[in-house]
C-alpha cells in the first residue's frame, strides 16, 4: 500500500509539472532582450519587487522593467506543505553564513544554511506562507529609530488596500462579494476552526493566559489550497502589459552614476552576456536583505575602506551599508503525542491525502503545518503540527551534525510517529551580525555572518519562550492528548544535566539483574507516574546554542533612517531606492513577508508621488 502511494504521488507530481511548464509560463512580459532605456528599473521579482513592478505598470506611459536573477519557480512551490522542497534547489541562493562564534555547534563547521527564494516571487514562493502584521510597538520602535512615516497607523491603509484587513487572524473567504475586502489582491485562510492541534494549543495558552499573552491561530497566503503570493496576486496579472518587461535569469551587477544620479545599471545574462540599461526616473532595489547591500557596495555606496579593497569608485561613503543583518533564531522541541491528531509523513504521503488535494485542494497538502503562535511578552512559541522529521528530508537543510539531529528528533526515521514540535523563539532579538564582500565578482558568494546568539538577552528571552513550552504542557489540554517533550541530548551539553537516552524515550529502567523477585506481590503497587524531568536554565542555553536554527527572517542591511531615507531613497545619491527586507531598521515580531508586502505598497505610492528628478 505504501510502494502504491509514493508511486501515485509520484506520477501525480511529475504530470502537474509537465503541464505546468507548459501552459502556465507563458506571458508577454517576459522578453529575452531589454530595451534600452526604462522609466523604472526594479531589481529583484521577490516579495517586494512584485507588487512594485505591478503597481508601477499600472500607468501605460511608463515603461517598467523587473530584473530576475533566478529563473521560473518549480511546480512543487505551489503546494503549502512542501515548501521545503524547493530548498537547496535551483530555486534558493542557499546562502551559506560564515562560521558561528556563539551559536550552531551542532552544525556541521558551525556553519548556517539560510534559504532565499532565486525566481519569481523570492523568498515569498519558498517560505512557510505565515501572515501576521508583527505588533504595534515594532513599528514605534521604527520611528524612534529614525524612519518616519512607517507607524502601524501609517500602514494601515496598505494593510488594507493588500490585503482586504488589518488583522493577523483573517479568512479571505469570509469576504462579501463585492465588498470591500474581496478587492484586495492578496488572498489569506486561516487554519481550519476544527484542527485539533490548533484547538488544544489556544485551549491550553488561554488556560494560563494573562495580560502579557497573546494567541494567534495560523493565517497563511493560500487561496484554494495553492501558495498566493505576490507573484500570483500581483505579477501575474500584469504580466500581459506591453509596458512591463521581466526578465529572468538575469543579475543586476552595479548601478552607474553620473553626478551622484543613478543612470543606468550594468546586468549580466544567462551569467554571460553583459549589458548597460538606461533608466530614466529611478532605480529599485529589491533584491533582499542578503543582496542589496551586496549591490549597494558594488555600485559603490557603502564602507569606504570595503569599497577601496574592491578596487571600486566610492559614489557615497555609508558605514552603515550591511550592518545590522537581524533574524529569528528558533529552537525545536519535540513532543510526542498519544492522540493522533498531528501530521504524520505517513498520512501525508497516502492516496486520500493526495485524492484531497489534486481534486478538492484541501487537506493536510493544502495549508501549511502550523497551527498557531503564541506570544509572551518578547518571546513566543509556534507550534508545528508535524512531529515525524525525516532525517533525509530535513537534516541537511539545516546543516546538522547527524548525531544532532538524532539526538533533537528522536523519532526522526519513524513516519508514522505522532507528535509536534514547539519552536521557541525571540520575536525582538538583540544580536546583529553584518553582509559583507570579499571579492568585487558577482559570482563569489556574499559574506553573511548572522552572529546568532551574541547578545545574552536572546538566549533569556529565549529560554523564557522554552519554559513557557513546559508550562502549557503540563496543562490539562496538553496532558489529555498525552503530550511529552523530548528534549534534544547533544553530547555537548550532557555535562550540564542527566538525561538518558532511556528519560528521553520515555522508559523506565530495568531493575538491576540479580536481585530478587517476589514471586506474587503482597500488595498492588500503584505505577509510578513517568518522571517530569525539567533541564536547568545551563542545559537550556547549552541547546540554544547548539541547535536554535535560522528563523528565515534576515533583514536590516539597509536599515531605514542609517542608509534610506523615510521615503526609502539611498541617502547621499539621486534616483535610487530601496524597498524589501533590508531596510527593516529592527525585527518584526516574527512574520515579516505581509509588512514587506504592504510596505511595497507605500512605497508604490511614494515613487509615484516623487517629481520627476533630472
Ligand atoms: C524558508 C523560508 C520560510 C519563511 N517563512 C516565512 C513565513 O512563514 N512568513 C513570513 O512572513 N516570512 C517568511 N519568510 C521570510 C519572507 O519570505 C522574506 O522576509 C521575504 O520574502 C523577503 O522579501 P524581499 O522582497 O525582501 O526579498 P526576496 O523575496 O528574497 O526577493 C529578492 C529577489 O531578488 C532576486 N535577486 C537578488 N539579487 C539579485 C540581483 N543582483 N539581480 C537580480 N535579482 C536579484 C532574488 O533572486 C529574489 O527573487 C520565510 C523565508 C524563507 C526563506
Amino acid at each position: 500500500m505504501a510502494v502504491y502511494s509514493y508511486l501515485i504521488s509520484t506520477l501525480v507530481a511529475v504530470v502537474s509539472y509537465v503541464v505546468y511548464q507548459k501552459y502556465s509560463n507563458v506571458y508577454t512580459s517576459f522578453v529575452s532582450k531589454p530595451e534600452k532605456r526604462y522609466d523604472y528599473i526594479i531589481v529583484g521579482a521577490g516579495t517586494a519587487g512584485c507588487v512594485l513592478a505591478a503597481r508601477l505598470s499600472e500607468d501605460p506611459n511608463l515603461k517598467v522593467l523587473l530584473l530576475e536573477a533566478g529563473d521560473h519557480m518549480s511546480y512543487f512551490t505551489k503546494i503549502p506543505l512542501v515548501s521545503t522542497a524547493a530548498q537547496q534547489g535551483n530555486n534558493d541562493w542557499s546562502v551559506h553564513a560564515t562560521s558561528q562564534k556563539y551559536s550552531s555547534f551542532g552544525l556541521h563547521n558551525q556553519v548556517p544554511i539560510i534559504p532565499r527564494g532565486k525566481g519569481p516571487g523570492g523568498s515569498s514562493q519558498i517560505n512557510f506562507l505565515l501572515h501576521g502584521f508583527g505588533l504595534p510597538e515594532d513599528f514605534n520602535r521604527w520611528s524612534r529609530l529614525g524612519f518616519k512615516g512607517w507607524t502601524l497607523e501609517d500602514l494601515k491603509p496598505y494593510f488594507l488596500k493588500a490585503f482586504g484587513t488589518v488583522k493577523s487572524e483573517f479568512d479571505s473567504d469570509f469576504c462579501p462579494p463585492k465588498g470591500f475586502c474581496s478587492e484586495a489582491p492578496m488572498k489569506l485562510k486561516l487554519i481550519d476552526e476544527e484542527n485539533e492541534m490548533m484547538k488544544v494549543f489556544k485551549q491550553a495558552s488561554s488556560s494560563i493566559a494573562d495580560k502579557h499573552t497573546l494567541f494567534r491561530k495560523a493565517t497563511a497566503n493560500v487561496r484554494d489550497g495553492n501558495r498566493f503570493q505576490t507573484f500570483d496576486a500581483y505579477l501575474k496579472p500584469a504580466l500581459r502589459r506591453p509596458n512591463l518587461h521581466v526578465l529572468l535569469k538575469t543579475q543586476a551587477i552595479s548601478v552607474r552614476f553620473v553626478n551622484k544620479k543613478a543612470a543606468s545599471l550594468y546586468i549580466l545574462q544567462d551569467h554571460r552576456n553583459l549589458d548597460n540599461i538606461f533608466v530614466k526616473r529611478e532605480i529599485i532595489v529589491s533584491a533582499g536583505a542578503v543582496k542589496t547591500p551586496q549591490l549597494m557596495i558594488l555600485s559603490g555606496i557603502g564602507p569606504r575602506n570595503l569599497i577601496k579593497r574592491l578596487r571600486i569608485d566610492v559614489i557615497s561613503e555609508n558605514e552603515r551599508v550591511g550592518r545590522n543583518l537581524h533574524d529569528h533564531m528558533n529552537m525545536p522541541l519535540y513532543v510526542s503525542i498519544k492522540k493522533p491528531i498531528g501530521i504524520t509523513l505517513a498520512k501525508v504521503f497516502s492516496v486520500s491525502t493526495l485524492v484531497n488535494y489534486f481534486w478538492y485542494k484541501t487537506g493536510y497538502l493544502a495549508f501549511p503545518p502550523v497551527a498557531g503562535l503564541e506570544y509572551r511578552n518578547t518571546s513566543a512559541l509556534m507550534l508545528f503540527s508535524m512531529g515525524s522529521a525525516s532525517e533525509r528530508l530535513l537534516r541537511d537543510l539545516s546543516n546538522y551534525k547527524s548525531k544532532v539531529f538524532r539526538e533533537t528528533f528522536p523519532f526522526h526515521n519513524d513516519t508514522s510517529k505522532e507528535g509536534f514540535m514547539f519552536l521557541a523563539t525571540c520575536v525582538r532579538p538583540k544580536s546583529r551580525g553584518t553582509v559583507t564582500l570579499k571579492d568585487s565578482s558577482t559570482t563569489v558568494p556574499v559574506v553573511v555572518d548572522p552572529n546568532y546568539l551574541h547578545r545574552d538577552y536572546d538566549v533569556k528571552c529565549m529560554i523564557k519562550a522554552i519554559r513557557r513550552a513546559e508550562r502549557l504542557l503540563s496543562t490539562k489540554p496538553f496532558q489529555d492528548i498525552g503530550a511529552r517533550i523530548h528534549w534534544p541530548r547533544p553530547e555537548r551539553c550532557l555535562t550540564f544535566w542527566n538525561y538518558t537516552k532511556l528519560d528521553q524515550m520515555g522508559l523506565v529502567r530495568r531493575r538491576k539483574k540479580g536481585k530478587k523477585q517476589l514471586s506474587k506481590p503482597i500488595k498492588e503497587v500503584p505505577k509510578p507516574k513517568p518522571k517530569v524531568h525539567s533541564p536547568p536554565d545551563v542545559y537550556l542555553e547549552c541547546l540554544l546554542r547548539e541547535v536554535a536554527v535560522t528563523g528565515h527572517h534576515a533583514a536590516g542591511t539597509c536599515a531605514g533612517g542609517q542608509v534610506v531615507d523615510s521615503e526609502l531613497r539611498v541617502k547621499d545619491v539621486q534616483g535610487l531606492r530601496i524597498m524589501d527586507a533590508s531596510v527593516f531598521p529592527s525585527p518584526i515580531s516574527l512574520y515579516p513577508n505581509s509588512v514587506i508586502v504592504a510596505m511595497a505598497e507605500k512605497a508604490a505610492d511614494l515613487i509615484r508621488n516623487s517629481p520627476l528628478v533630472t
